[in-house]
């Protein structure tokens, strides 16, 4: 395997693709690779070209976790988002745009069941072990998307700016189909560059998690407020980070038989996020 440092984004963005991967804090990624669920030839570190660090609304895709979590001017949704992701380590390498990126932590996913993510037709978690799973979206995959800060930046309607274009982050992500089974809407080799993020008049975030520190939401609820409108987002109920369109929605919600437990722990946590909006 090779390992390219571009210095210029030109440079990055011509050595991507082709069976490359881009390379940020490597956290993701370097476990996806040493257990094989990434296929790899050349890795593409770019730490150099992608913008790092907080400017007015602008957020660099470069800028670690840690450096979100603990600066006044971020949105406290985001903040709070960033502050209960992973561990200290974690989040002192992890970088805003590779959180977005992150796969599934799915069992069967890791495992390399040849499930329907895996290009499969089968849900394995549907039949078998599913408590961490959606509560939506769940008809061909039941996974839970893992990111905290995705769902943070859904609720802010945050809008991403790579190489290419700009667009909102809910247009990131997708369900998986019959014909395309990746949950991200990004081309091959395209490069997240910088999020715009819009400062409301309140936003919080809150987790719902197996132990108090390091570990992935079991629910998690992003609620924002802007003027007289309010959005919430939620992480770990569906495959992508879900806009619930309010509280009646959870009436909705088409869990599996392991994963009903979620929607009452949402419904207390939408409404002490609402509350804590006044
Ligand atoms: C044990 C553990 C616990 C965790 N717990 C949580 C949690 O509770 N909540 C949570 O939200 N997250 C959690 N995470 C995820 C963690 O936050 C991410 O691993 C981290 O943010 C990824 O950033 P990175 O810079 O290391 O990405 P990398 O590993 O470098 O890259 C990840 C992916 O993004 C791509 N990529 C990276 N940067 C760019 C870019 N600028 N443009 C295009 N593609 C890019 C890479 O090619 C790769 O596919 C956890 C991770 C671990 C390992
Ligand atoms: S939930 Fe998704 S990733 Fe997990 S087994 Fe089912 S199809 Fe695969």
């Amino acid at each position: 395997m090779q390992l390219r440092q571009p210095e210029s984004l030109e440079a990055a963005t011509a050595a991507l693709g082709n069976g490359s991967r881009a390379l940020a804090g490597g956290t993701e990624l370097v476990p996806l690779l040493r257990s094989r669920l990434v296929e790899a030839d050349t890795l593409v570190d770019v730490r150099a070209v992608v913008p790092r660090g907080v400017q007015g609304t602008t957020i660099g895709a470069g800028t670690m976790l840690a450096e979100l979590e603990s600066d006044p001017e971020i949105p406290a949704a985001l903040r709070e988002a960033c502050a209960l992701a992973a561990s200290p380590q974690l989040r002192s390498m992890g970088t805003i745009g590779g959180n977005l990126l992150q796969a599934t932590r799915c069992w069967y996913w890791r495992l390399n069941y040849p499930c329907f993510l895996h290009g499969g037709s089968v849900c394995h978690a549907r039949e078998g072990a599913h408590r961490d799973h959606a509560i939506f979206g769940n008809e061909r995959c039941a996974s839970a998307h893992p990111s905290d800060p995705a769902a943070a930046l859904l609720a802010l309607g945050a809008t991403l700016r790579t190489d290419r274009r700009s667009f909102p982050v809910g247009d990131l992500y997708r369900l998986p189909t019959e014909d395309d089974r990746d949950v991200t809407a990004l081309e091959a080799g395209e490069l997240i560059l910088e999020l715009d993020v819009p400062r409301p008049e309140a936003s919080t975030y809150l987790k719902a998690m197996e132990r108090n520190r390091f570990s992935f939401a079991l629910v998690g609820v992003a609620a924002v407020r802007t003027g007289d409108a309010t959005r919430i987002a939620l992480a770990g109920v569906a495959p992508i980070p879900w806009l619930l369109s309010g509280p009646e929605e959870l009436d909705r919600a088409t869990p599996l038989p392991g994963t009903a437990y979620k929607v009452d722990l949402a419904r207390p946590l939408v409404r002490r996020a609402l509350e804590a909006l006044g």
